[in-house]
């Protein structure tokens, strides 16, 4: 899996150098409502062992950094309104990644009457990584395509 990551990031870097493109890109995670399982997955893909930093994707504390908004969990009614406020402090361009089935709407999770859905239903959703919990190969592979195919919708045809 990690030779596929290592092909993957090099096709990317070699990519960005070429079309003259910043490589970093800037996460910021928002739990809304999840059991932790997801973020127990991603906080060990930015480990030492699967140091997701080595592919150029970075945590970051603060919205307004952000290039991606990284969402875990069913979205419950008390964090739609921090969601929101994380979203609309991001400069543009900015993407939202759902991490996890729940984010995604698989609603293992909770009280219906406390949950508002998929995330899809509050935020334009770009990233879709699916699992209970995904591992964090899946994250780094998820990522690095989404991220990968919205640069590639954002790049004008050569003239
Ligand atoms: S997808 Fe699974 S691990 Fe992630 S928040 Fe939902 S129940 Fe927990």
């Amino acid at each position: 899996m990690f030779v596929l990551l290592r092909h993957l990031a090099a096709i990317r870097r070699t990519a960005a150098l070429e079309r003259g493109e910043p490589r970093s890109v800037a996460i910021r995670h928002v739990d809304a409502g999840s059991c932790n399982g997801c973020e127990h997955e991603l906080g060990a893909a930015t480990n030492p062992y699967y140091d997701l930093q080595r592919f150029g994707l970075s945590m970051t504390a603060s919205p307004r950094h952000a290039d991606v908004l990284l969402v875990t969990g069913p979205v419950t009614t008390r964090m739609r309104d921090a969601l929101l406020v994380a979203y609309n402090a991001m400069p543009e361009p900015r993407l939202v990644a759902a991490l996890g089935d729940c984010a995604l709407g698989c609603g293992v999770l909770g009280d219906p009457s406390q949950m508002l859905g998929t995330l899809d239903a509050i935020l334009p959703v770009a990233i879709r990584i699916p699992g209970c919990p995904p591992t964090p190969a899946e994250i780094a592979r998820h990522l690095l395509e989404g991220l990968d195919q919205a640069r590639r919708l954002n790049t004008p045809p050569a003239a």
